[in-house]
C-alpha cells in the first residue's frame, strides 16, 4: 500500500488529463467512488473526465459531478478522442476490462498509467501499472477514502466528495448491514456526515424516489414470481421483457428486487433474472458460506462478490430457472 501510494503522490504532483472510468451498469459504489475522485483529483488541479460504458440509472443522476460524466455509449467518439489524451488513467470498482464492455478497446490502445482501485476478487493485474486491490473492503469508495488519507490529502476532502463517498458506501453495504460493514466503515461514515452531507435526504433520493410504476412491478414480482425452495434454503424471481413493458420499466427499476427473496425467514440463496434488451442477466445473492461469485462464475460467466455476484446467461428464462434449479439441488444443499 505505500508503496503504491508514494508512486500515486508522485504521479499527482504534475498537473495531468486524467480519465476515471468504471464498470458497464454503473452502480452506486461505481458512481460513488469515481464521481468522488473526479472532484478529488479537480480539487488538486488536474483535468478530469468520468467516462463511464453505458448510462447509469436515474436515481443516481442528482450526485454532484454528474452532469460532466461522459457515456461511451453515446458518444463513442468523444470518449476515445477524451480517452487517447489521458496521461492517467483510473479504473474504478472492476477487476476485468470485460466489464467495461467496448470501451476497453481504447482503454487498452494506452500506454499512459493506469490505476486500478476495486475490491472484487482476483483482479486481472494486467490491466493496470498500479493496483490497489482489496476484497474484503466494504465499497470502492471506502477504498477511496482510505487512498485520500493516506495520501495525506484529507484536508481537500469536501462536502461534494463526501456524498459521493457516502452514496458508495451506503449501496454497497445495502445500507450498513452486509457483513462487509464494520467499526471502521462507520469511523469513516461519521467523517463524512461530519463534513456537513445530509445522509438522510442522500439515502431518501438512493432508496424513496421511486416511480410508482417500480413500486407495482415489485409487487407484481414478488406476488406472482416467485419460486420457493424451502428444502433448500433458495428463491428465484424472474422477470420478462414483456413483464418489464407493462410496467413501463426504466433503467434501474428492478435494482434491489432480488434482496427481497433473500429476506425471506430461512433463504440463503436468490436469484434473479431478468430479460433486458435480449439479454438474461442474473443477479445472485447469499448468505453466510454460499459463495455466488463461484456460481456465477462457473455457469454465468459472470463473477461478484462472495455473497452478491451477477451474470448473463445464453438460454431463455426458463431453461435458466432449470439450470438454477439443478444448482440449488446439487450444490446450495451441501452447503
Ligand atoms: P448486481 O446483481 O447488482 O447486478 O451485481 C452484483 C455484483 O455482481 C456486482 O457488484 C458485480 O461485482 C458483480 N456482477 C454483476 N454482473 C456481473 C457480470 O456480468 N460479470 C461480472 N464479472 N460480475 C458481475
Ligand atoms: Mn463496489
Amino acid at each position: 500500500m505505500q508503496e503504491n501510494i508514494s508512486k500515486l503522490k508522485n504521479l499527482l504532483s504534475i498537473q495531468k488529463q486524467i480519465v476515471i472510468t468504471t464498470h458497464r451498469g454503473p452502480d452506486g459504489d461505481a458512481m460513488g467512488s469515481s464521481l468522488a475522485m473526479f472532484h478529488f483529483l479537480k480539487e488538486l488541479g488536474h483535468t478530469v473526465n468520468v467516462i463511464i460504458p453505458n448510462l447509469h440509472a436515474e436515481f443516481l443522476h442528482w450526485m454532484p459531478g454528474n452532469k460532466h460524466v461522459l457515456v461511451f455509449e453515446e458518444d463513442e467518439e468523444l470518449a476515445n478522442k477524451v480517452t487517447k489524451n489521458a496521461d492517467l488513467i483510473f479504473l474504478l470498482d472492476f477487476n476485468d476490462l470485460s466489464r467495461i464492455s467496448d470501451f476497453s478497446k481504447a482503454v487498452s490502445l494506452t500506454n499512459v498509467t493506469k490505476i486500478l482501485i476495486d475490491h472484487h476478487q482476483n483482479p486481472d493485474t494486467s490491466i493496470a501499472d498500479i493496483i490497489f486491490s482489496d476484497s474484503e473492503a466494504c465499497s470502492t469508495a471506502h477504498m477511496v477514502y482510505d487512498i485520500i488519507d493516506a495520501l495525506g490529502l484529507r484536508n481537500y476532502m469536501n462536502k461534494e466528495i463526501a456524498e459521493c463517498l457516502y452514496v458508495g458506501i451506503m449501496t454497497d453495504t445495502g445500507s450498513f448491514k452486509y457483513a462487509s460493514t464494520n467499526a471502521k466503515t462507520h469511523r469513516v461514515v461519521s467523517d463524512l456526515i461530519e463534513m456537513g452531507i445530509d445522509n438522510s435526504r442522500i439515502h431518501d433520493l438512493i432508496y424513496d424516489n421511486s416511480s410508482s410504476n417500480r413500486i407495482n412491478l415489485l409487487g407484481y414480482c414478488l406476488y406472482k414470481k416467485l419460486l420457493l425452495y424451502p428444502k433448500n434454503n433458495s428463491a428465484i424471481l424472474s422477470l420478462s421483457s414483456d413483464e418489464l413493458d407493462r410496467f413501463q420499466f426504466k433503467k434501474g427499476d428492478t435494482e434491489g428486487f432480488v434482496n427481497f427473496a433473500l429476506a425471506i425467514k430461512g433463504i440463503r440463496f436468490a436469484a434473479f433474472i431478468v430479460e433486458k434488451e435480449g439479454v438474461v442477466k442474473l443477479s445472485l445473492r447469499s448468505k453466510g458460506n454460499i459463495k455466488v461469485n463461484d456460481i456465477a462464475n462457473k455457469y454465468f460467466n459472470g463473477g461478484g462478490h462472495h455473497n452478491a455476484a451477477g451474470g448473463i446467461s445464453s438460454v431463455s428464462i426458463n431453461e435458466t430457472i432449470k439450470i438454477l434449479e439443478e444448482i440449488i439441488n446439487n450444490y446450495i444443499t451441501n452447503q
